[in-house]
């Protein structure tokens, strides 16, 4: 597997010492993809005094306005979190993600997203992530330091590569990407609208229910398209194809 295909996402991180944190877990991981969407502090004395020499994970780091863009080049998108939510959304524990991860960084790029430390990901966030990830721990207190979360989840990605020669997976990794996706949901929202099956007031639940599904079939290029030609000819385009 290759570890350059796996990046880490911070999303708002308030303190610059928890990105210090990560930087090290990842150094110390053999990881060196940092995105950091909107930190509230970056390099302050606490962020360099934590990397303790995992400097060049700072330096090289990418900062983001928006996790969509941090993510946009993505072939897979898995988020950390601490809670387990009431909608059923795809979940992983740490071993089954570095699996995971490992079989499609064979062939696309990989993000690992974690959320601040008050209030861990938005659900709209959650929504960007194919599956979300749960490192077990106490119900009562399942909430682990940001740096600690990045260096578990890590952790099992370097054992996965230690344990098994690299994979390469034939369907997965074929290029397609977050944003293909995410064209690919705008416009089955749309159509359902112009046909008249989603009510707008109520299509927030839906759409959650079919993302899941199309996450679940983990489509490749080709019917993404043959998916976007149906709604198109749905629509009634005359792009679309007829017989
Ligand atoms: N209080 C927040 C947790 C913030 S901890 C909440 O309840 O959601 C900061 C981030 O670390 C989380 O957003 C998550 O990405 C990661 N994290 C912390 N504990 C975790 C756990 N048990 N499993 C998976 N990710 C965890």
């Amino acid at each position: 597997m290759p570890m350059k295909n796996v990046r880490i996402v911070l999303v708002e991180t308030s303190h610059g010492g928890n990105i210090g944190a990560v930087a090290r877990a990842m150094k110390n991981m053999c990881l060196e993809d940092l995105a950091l969407v909107n930190p509230r502090q970056f390099m302050t004395e606490e962020c360099v005094a934590r990397a303790s020499g995992a400097d060049d994970i700072l330096h090289e780091a990418q900062v983001y306005r928006s996790l969509d863009e941090a993510v946009a080049d993505c072939s897979l998108v898995v988020g950390a979190s601490a809670r387990l939510r009431s909608v059923a959304w795809p979940q992983l524990d740490p071993r089954a993600c570095a699996g995971l991860v490992a079989q499609r960084a064979a062939g696309g790029r990989v993000a690992l997203v974690f959320g601040r430390e008050r209030t861990g990901l938005t659900n709209a966030e959650l929504e960007r992530c194919q599956y979300l990830v749960n490192i077990p721990s106490n119900p009562d207190y399942s909430s682990l330091n940001l740096g600690m979360a990045v260096q578990v989840l890590s952790y099992e990605l370097m054992m996965q590569r230690q344990g098994r020669s690299p994979s390469r997976d034939s369907g997965a990794g074929d290029g397609v990407t977050a944003a293909d996706m995410q064209g690919l949901f705008e416009h089955l929202e749309q159509a359902l609208e112009d046909i008249g099956f989603l009510d707008p007031r109520k299509s927030a639940k839906l759409m959650r229910r079919l993302k899941r599904l199309f996450y679940r079939a983990d489509p490749d290029m080709d019917e993404i398209k043959i998916l976007r030609g149906i709604l198109s000819a749905a629509q009634g385009r005359k792009s679309a194809r007829r017989n």
